[in-house]
């Protein structure tokens, strides 16, 4: 039995104590880990800052914060989402009662990656944890400080059996996708998403994909073009374009082109200085590899701004490029970086064509004052969720369910999202003895009828 098959029987042996199940200690351990999150806030910070040269306001804003306000979340309504549901029963029915009854499946693979490290282990995690499972996190090795951090975090706080975090690579994440898990929990690349779905499949294990794409961003010639550049220009540049949510291109329409450049100038100037390669605070590129993939992008079209890239520090100025057709390599594939193509149309049916021709987006933003066209918009395209008049804004709201749909995703999280993720609904009739219904034996002899 070599390590990885060791730790998961330790689970499923601690698992079947039923100890998880218990709604008291769910409760006791997210209070702890929330203690725990808040004690450790600047190593974390510290290691986010090592792996991506992550500020600490953003380290706080976008990852610590956030699963924070998570746990919170889930303590306020754990207790009401954990009891069994009574539901209606129709006439053919009469005589017994139904209860749906929410119950964990076991043990729980959670596979992160690097661009939100931090807060895309643990966001899952508080999913796992207030169902009743028993988890696993398997975090990038492309951001080992924070892996490490992670480790050391939840090895203070949990026996293995119960919660483990084990580091490491592909391989790390080869062998452990090779065991029967109850349940994967995946984050990544779409690539990797159909290794991740083909070993689950093995072993008919349910998966969640929270994947990527080519999120579109709709600026419409109506739109408050002040305020789009401002939402546009934090949303694609936070974390150096990083997020899986970011808008990925904008499509911009003709006439409003010119005044929505020089807004989006005016906006990246103010986030992050006129010389961002400057500002200490500006995010860095994961690594070598992607800073090449990054620049090699940067010929197609015209620089309306940036442009420039540090190799030293791994940096790239957010970066705003016109006259991008779907030709052009940038288009290709998910940007992933501060590089902000820009499209153009006049006539909206170019602009869905455009879109539709791709595969469904993670995200989809448009701006617009039009209320016909918000909702022809949210109604036509196919798209995981998204903001009208706002980026990324979607992702942090508990009450909404987050993931993707085809190509971007399987399955959504979050909030009561999370709870349902990791919890199977297990649905239970209770039937009288008092009496039986004839007519549910047509077939059967006059005297077995009646009992
Ligand atoms: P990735 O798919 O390369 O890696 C994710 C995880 O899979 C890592 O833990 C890695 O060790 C492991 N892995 C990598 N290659 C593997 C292989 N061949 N076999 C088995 N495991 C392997 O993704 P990434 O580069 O870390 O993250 C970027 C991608 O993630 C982007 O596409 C982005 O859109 C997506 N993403 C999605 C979300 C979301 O919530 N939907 C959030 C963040 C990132």
């Amino acid at each position: 039995m070599n390590a990885y098959q060791a730790l998961l029987q330790a689970q499923k042996s601690y698992f079947l104590t039923g100890q998880t199940k218990s709604i008291q200690h769910r409760i006791d351990s997210l209070q702890k880990l929330r203690q725990a999150i808040r004690q450790a806030e600047s190593k974390i910070s510290d290691a986010l800052h090592a792996d991506l040269n992550k500020s600490a306001l953003d380290a706080y804003s976008t990852e610590i914060g956030i699963v924070l306000e998570e746990i919170a979340f889930m303590l306020r309504h754990i207790r009401r989402w954990s009891k069994p549901r009574r539901v209606k029963a129709p006439m053919t029915h009469i005589g017994s009662s139904s209860k749906v009854y929410p119950q964990p499946y076991g043990s729980a693979l959670i596979i992160a990656p690097w661009n939100y490290p931090f807060q895309l282990a643990i966001a899952p995690l508080i999913g796992a944890i207030a169902a009743g499972n028993c988890a696993v996190i398997k975090p990038s090795e492309l951001a080992p400080h924070t892996s490490q951090v992670l480790r050391e975090l939840i090895e203070r706080l949990f026996s293995s059996e119960y919660i483990a975090v084990v580091e490491g690579g592909i391989e790390t994440n080869q062998a452990l996708l090779a065991e029967r898990f109850d349940y994967i929990f995946f984050t990544g690349s779409v690539h990797v998403g159909k290794i991740v779905m083909k070993a689950a499949a093995k072993h008919l294990t349910p998966v969640t994909l929270e994947l990527g794409g080519k999120s579109p961003c709709i600026v419409h010639k109506d739109a408050n073009l002040k305020l789009a550049a401002k939402r546009i220009a934090w949303g694609k540049f936070l974390n150096a374009g990083q997020t899986c949510i970011a808008p990925d291109y904008v499509y911009v329409h003709k006439q409003v082109e010119q005044a929505f450049i020089s807004h989006l100038k005016e906006a990246v100037h103010a986030l992050y200085d006129e010389e961002p390669l400057q500002n200490e605070s500006y995010t860095r590129i994961i690594s070598k590899r992607h800073f090449d993939r990054l620049t090699a992008f940067m010929e197609a079209g015209h620089i309306k701004l940036g442009g420039g890239s540090d190799e030293q520090s791994l940096r790239i100025e957010p970066t705003v490029l016109s006259d991008i057709t779907w030709q052009d390599p940038i288009m290709g594939e998910e940007i992933f970086g501060p590089l902000l193509p820009l499209l153009t149309y006049e006539d909206l049916s170019e602009l869905t064509k455009g879109i539709e021709q791709h595969p469904n987006p993670l995200a989809f933003y448009l701006f617009t004052e039009d209320r016909k066209l918000q909702e022809q918009m949210i109604t036509d395209m196919s798209f995981g969720g998204g903001c009208i008049n706002d980026t990324i804004f979607h992702m942090p709201q508990p009450y909404l369910p987050f993931g993707g749909i085809g190509p971007s995703g399987i399955g959504a999280y979050h909030g009561k999202g999370s709870f349902d993720t990791f919890t199977h609904y297990k649905s239970v009739l209770r039937q009288t003895t008092r009496f039986d219904l004839p007519f549910r034996y047509p077939n059967m002899k006059h005297a077995m009828k009646i009992v």
